[in-house]
């Protein structure tokens, strides 16, 4: 029997992470994209003379007469994949939640609220069970705001998860090396990225310290219990346009050889492999055995984007074991999460 498609409304459709969304959603089996909004620059405008389309291939016809609107209820949908900047979010997040649209944010605004759902769906879709305390505390009725990682955080946690559940971490040190589109539309001026690395992203170290201890966390009735790891981030900004990297250091609570990291990476299958979810890569570990792999221009692409790619790695002379991990930012890292959170919440029974 064919279910009609839940009917997708884009925040933020003109930018970045907006136009992966749009390109990822194209001829997408559950959701059609039937409303998109933006600021008032491109309020009014058709999608097509609003958005300069900055992706590969063309802009899909289905979205070029959408007029763009306002990012307030009502709009023209069932659900909402929000990519709004994070100064704006909350407000217009909790707006659409209560006026009964679920919200999958990709905005680090609601993020670390007690209340809010931080998902990957391989790694703690058990955490989904918050909605139930959100709608009470936030009265919400239909409505709930569901939230994927930081981009970076999303690749760490990835690689982190299967080693976490098998030996424990103590100690994790991660060095990242962040692409461009990382930033958004103009993002870093050329002057200042071109023969140079940047090693400053506004609150991005923050943001992969506690979002990675509340990914890692155990859910105890209605709260997360956060996971305990001593957490280091650095991060740097790189001149390459999509893909971020981290050089990732790790100490274990228990003793683990070099081939139980490898098998315990490359062996990781979980919930949305198992149920087959249309966005969910069949490995959501690729391991690399190159010495000079992961690179962001021949791993970022993996599984359509959707798989974080690990490679070198080794004893570590300080922790105990270290590697590389890429993955695409606005695919894993953004819009193909939100994706893949909608799809898990929908097999789940959340967006009945
Ligand atoms: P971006 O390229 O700058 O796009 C921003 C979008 O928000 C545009 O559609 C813009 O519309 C709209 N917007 C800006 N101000 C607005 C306002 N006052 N009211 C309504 N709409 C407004 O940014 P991005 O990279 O797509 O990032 C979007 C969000 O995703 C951010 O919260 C970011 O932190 C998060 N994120 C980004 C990435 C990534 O790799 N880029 C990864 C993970 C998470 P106009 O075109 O009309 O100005």
């Amino acid at each position: 029997m064919l279910r009609k498609k839940y009917r997708v409304g884009i925040l933020g459709a003109t930018g970045t992470v907006g136009q992966r969304f749009i390109q990822l959603l194209e001829n997408h089996p559950q959701f059609e994209v039937t409303a998109l909004a933006a600021s008032d620059r491109s309020q009014g405008k058709a999608y097509a003379e609003a958005c300069v389309w900055r992706l590969a291939g063309e802009m899909p016809t289905s979205v070029r007469s959408i007029k763009v609107a306002p990012p307030e209820p009502p709009l023209d949908c069932d659900l909402i994949f929000s990519s709004l900047p994070g100064e704006i979010a909350r407000a217009v997040e909790e707006g659409f939640a209560h006026a009964g649209y679920p919200v999958l944010s990709n905005s680090s605004a609601c993020r670390m609220d007690r209340d809010v759902p931080l998902v990957i769906p391989e790694v703690n879709h058990e955490h989904f069970a918050l909605i139930e305390t959100q709608r009470r505390a936030r009265s919400f009725d239909r409505g709930m705001i569901v939230t994927n990682p930081n981009c970076s955080t999303i690749m760490l946690a990835l690689a982190l998860a299967p080693l976490h559940r098998r030996f424990g971490i103590e100690a994790v040190v991660v060095t990242t090396l962040q692409a461009l589109s990382g930033a958004g539309y103009p993002g870093v001026p050329s002057l200042d990225v071109c023969d140079n690395v940047l090693p400053f992203i506004d609150k991005e170290e923050e943001k992969i310290e506690t979002e990675t201890l509340k990914i890692l966390g155990r859910l105890r009735e209605s709260s997360i219990e956060m996971a305990n790891i001593k957490m280091s981030a650095q991060c740097h900004r790189v001149n390459v346009t999509d893909g971020h990297m981290a050089a990732v250091r790790v100490k274990f609570t228990r003793p683990a050889s070099l081939e139980e990291v490898t098998e315990a990476l490359a062996s990781w299958r979980s919930l949305p492999q198992e149920m087959e979810l249309p966005s969910a890569p069949e490995r959501p570990i690729i391991v690399r055995n190159e010495p000079d792999r992961p690179q962001p221009r021949l791993d970022r692409d993996s599984s359509k984007g959707m798989s974080v790619t690990v490679g070198r790695i080794r004893p570590d002379g300080v922790l105990d074991v270290r590697f590389v991990a890429l993955s695409h930012n606005t695919i894993r890292g953004a819009a193909g999460a939100a994706i893949l959170n909608a799809e898990m919440l929908i097999a789940l029974g959340y967006l009945a």
